[in-house]
């Protein structure tokens, strides 16, 4: 018989564990059921993940990196890719505040659920944590982006996948200077890094194998804990809103891919399927970096020059899916609390929202605290903060699993695009987890 695809493994895996989750919300123990037993399963996928990518982007950067022989082409690629990140950014903010332009979801919100809903979340810990979150991070100067993506200390970076910027930098600045001391001198760390990029994808391929488990457990998690489905349905409409943003930005993506690389964009998807459903699944792009390099690379043919560049890079500064989400749920805030917003402000969003979703860090709820800094950029009075937050949180896991897909798909589109434009887009060359068992 064949072997079902991974990518339906994974999403009948998803299936069982939502079906599982509901069922066990009408058993009396089966919030501590799953949580005790399940939840875990699914923490220990992730952090196999969280493990390897650090190992990952060092490998394969310095691969990347020591591979191209030539540095000015490396200038070529980074700077292609910062533009393409920012203009595809832009262009999420700008729908998102299109839609909720025309749809005003806002302004069906009662004053009845907005006091419900400010009773229940207003002081929760999920909502007054990020705020402090992002008073601790807006304190900083102009300046401290770029200062923080300098390490002082090389293994204290790569001991924290909070700092993978710093990593970033440091690999790049190895793998330049063994370009520059001569293929000859710089042969014994690069096969060092080969050996070790290769050793690093093989466990990607061996973690992938519990996947459609992991989802069932991630997902019967995400149920169980889930808020009142009352409050869920008072927010459907702006739900649908920030939904409706995100499937156009797909359709964006498939557009870009087939217009400037000439491949049909279904099969893009298709490829790039199991890193979107667990990008779903785990709400983290950090999480999901190794799996959508390894599709990236193996499943679409983009070259390590490029991916390894670009999709780290992009994991942690580009986020089209959150950056859309915080101008609709901007906009939709401001609407619920009658706070009127100018033409102006709308631009201030746009603004900000391109620099918070590059300050977000890829885990889940992040773009949730860049949001308190977007609110702030238009006057939203700080005493109604935590009640603007309320008034979206009981949606906000739900939205961040869907936004985190197109952050993810974003990144690997951009890929992509940067390969094709330096003649880096090759054939597939898909390796298997068992291809070196003797049979
Ligand atoms: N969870 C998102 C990510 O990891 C970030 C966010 O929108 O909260 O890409």
């Amino acid at each position: 018989m064949r072997k079902l695809e991974l990518h339906w493994q994974i999403l009948i895996g998803m299936l069982l564990g939502i079906l599982f989750g509901f069922a066990m919300t009408y058993v009396d123990w089966g919030k501590d059921f799953v949580s005790d037993w399940i939840q875990p399963l699914g923490t220990i996928f992730v952090k196999l993940l969280k493990l390897i990518a650090i190992p990952l982007i060092v490998a394969s950067l310095v691969k990347g990196i020591s591979d191209l022989k030539d540095i000015s082409k490396f200038r070529n690629i980074g700077l292609r890719t910062i533009g393409i990140y920012i203009i595809t950014t832009v262009f999420a903010i700008t729908i998102g505040l299109v839609l909720v332009n025309l749809m005003q979801p806002g302004n069906g919100i009662s004053q009845e659920t907005v006091e419900k809903l400010t009773d229940t979340y207003a002081g929760d810990a999920g909502v007054t944590s990020k705020i402090e979150e992002a008073s601790r991070q807006k304190g900083s100067g102009p300046l401290q982006f770029i200062e923080d993506m300098v390490p002082d200390n090389a293994f204290a970076a790569m001991s924290d996948n909070g700092l993978m910027l710093q990593v970033i930098f440091f690999t790049i600045f190895l793998g330049i200077s063994m370009l520059l001391i001569g293929e000859e001198k710089s042969k014994p760390l690069k096969d060092f890094f080969d050996s070790m990029n290769e050793v690093v994808l093989k466990m990607v391929d061996l973690i992938m194998l519990t996947a459609p488990y992991a989802v069932f457990a991630l997902l019967a998690g995400v149920v169980v804990s889930s808020s009142d489905p009352d409050l869920l349905l008072a927010l459907l409409k702006y739900a649908l809103v920030v939904v409706l943003g995100l499937a156009l930005m797909i359709i964006f993506y498939g557009i870009l891919v087939s217009v400037f690389t000439k491949k049909n964009p279904f099969w893009f998807l298709k490829e790039m399927s199991p890193a979107q459903l667990l990008a779903f699944s785990t709400s983290s792009s950090a999480a999901t970096l190794p799996v959508t390099m390894e599709r990236v690379e193996e499943h679409i043919g983009v070259d390590k020059e490029v991916s390894s560049f670009v999709l780290p890079v992009g994991a942690t500064i580009n986020m089209d899916g959150t950056s859309l989400y915080q101008g609709v749920a901007a906009v939709f805030i401001s609407q619920a609390l009658g706070f009127d917003l100018t033409f102006a402000d709308q631009l201030t969003i746009v603004l900000t929202a391109l620099l918070a979703s590059i300050g977000s860090a890829a885990v889940p709820g992040a773009g949730m605290v860049m949001l308190v800094i977007v609110l702030e950029s238009i006057g939203f009075p700080s005493d109604k903060l935590a009640i603007g937050l309320a008034l979206i949180f009981a949606v906000d896991r739900p939205l961040d699993m869907c936004r985190t897909i197109v952050n993810v798909t974003g990144d690997a589109t951009v890929s992509m695009l940067v390969a094709k434009s330096v003649g880096k887009l090759g054939e597939p060359k898909v390796k298997n987890w068992d291809d070196n068992l003797k049979k």
